[in-house]
């Protein structure tokens, strides 16, 4: 349920509703709007009907459901947008974000040559996979410890906040002390367990959607993050399994994006290099996220893409990536006026 409280309702009557969707047995979310202020009531444990009786308290304007399963995400419970802040990037502001960098952390070498270029061209914060959730146990899982370290020396040298996946519970700690930001990614948006650790940290993060999750089901993961005390999340499409999988890796789903926002105050974010697989369609895509109104991109980017120990197909190469910036940056055409 949601308490809407009128716009001319005081602090004293705020407080009340608190203490009384306490007493009903019910967890108070308050958001404090510009003009009003709501109150999410949150929990299954409690006395609905209490709920109710509060339409007759002082400053309360009314008393509703919340139409969704995923409360604290919605825009119902939070109507103006959120912006997450890493370092001295604000994601969800109204600026397009555009963090860039390598699929994994290969070197000290490949991480700061990126580093140098992307910032050159314009990205704001630098990705780079330090520990790796590869398909094969064969192939390259990460550097670990190490590649954190260099992470931290790209930082260090280009001021550029860092992204990094996160897999288990148990390297929590310490990529924390490395990253600006941990990336659940696809294949963890639903590992429960690492969901509530992150939702206990200062921490922000950005949940990718898994690649057979429903637009609901990606929701209800971000909930998670919100329900245990971190609403510093950033959503990232980055691609979903359809019926074609022979020239494309996946499918990005931007409609999707545009509905997470709707329905969502989140940010929003795609990722056309993993959502598409291939390099060529890194440009068009990043421009359907922006015309879409996604607030940002995360693309990976290699200084010798062939030589790259992941996701080299999908990979920009420095130059590529230098254009891909002024690609975003063109204004986009006019729409066509009868005129014969
Ligand atoms: C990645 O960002 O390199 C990655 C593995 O992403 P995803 O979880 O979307 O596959
Ligand atoms: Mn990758």
């Amino acid at each position: 349920m949601i308490v809407n409280m009128s716009e001319a309702a005081t602090e004293q009557e705020i407080q009340h509703v608190i203490e009384r969707v306490r007493e009903a047995g019910f967890d108070p979310h308050v958001t404090r709007g510009a003009e009003r202020t709501i109150v999410a009531v949150i929990g299954s444990q409690g006395r609905r009907h209490e709920l109710e009786a509060l339409k007759a308290a002082a400053g309360v304007e009314d008393v509703v459901p919340i139409a969704t399963p995923f409360k604290l995400v919605s825009r119902q419970t939070h109507p103006q947008r959120t912006v997450v802040e890493v370092g001295c990037v604000r994601i969800g502001a109204g600026e397009f974000v555009v963090i860039a960098g390598p699929c994994s952390v290969e070197s000290l070498d490949q991480m700061l040559e990126t580093a140098r270029a992307v910032k050159r061209a314009g990205a704001v914060m630098l990705r780079g996979g330090a520990y790796k959730p590869r398909t094969s146990p064969y192939d390259f899982q990460g550097l670990g410890l190490e590649a954190l370290e260099i992470l931290d020396a790209a930082r260090r040298e280009t001021g550029l906040p860092v992204i990094t996946e996160v897999m288990s519970t148990e390297d929590v700690d310490i990529i924390c002390q490395h990253a600006d930001m941990l990336q659940v990614g696809a294949r963890n948006m639903q590992n429960f367990a690492l969901l509530r650790r992150l939702a206990k940290l200062k921490m922000p993060v950005m949940l990718k959607r898994g690649p057979s999750a429903t637009v609901k089901e990606w929701l209800l993961a971000a909930e998670y993050l919100l329900a245990g005390g971190n609403a510093q999340v950033v959503l990232c499409e980055r691609g979903i399994k359809t019926f074609e999988s022979e020239m494309m890796r996946n499918t990005l789903d931007l409609a999707a994006v545009a509905l997470a926002r709707e329905l969502s105050h989140l940010p929003v974010i795609a990722d056309p290099s993993h959502g598409t697989g291939r390099r060529s369609l890194i440009a068009p895509s990043s421009r359907a996220a922006l015309a879409i109104g996604a607030d940002g991109i995360i693309v990976e980017v290699h200084p010798c893409p062939e030589r790259a120990l992941s996701d080299g197909a999908q990979s920009l190469d420095l130059a590529g990536f230098h254009s891909l910036m002024r690609v975003i940056a063109d204004p986009m055409p006019r729409i066509a006026r009868h005129a014969c």
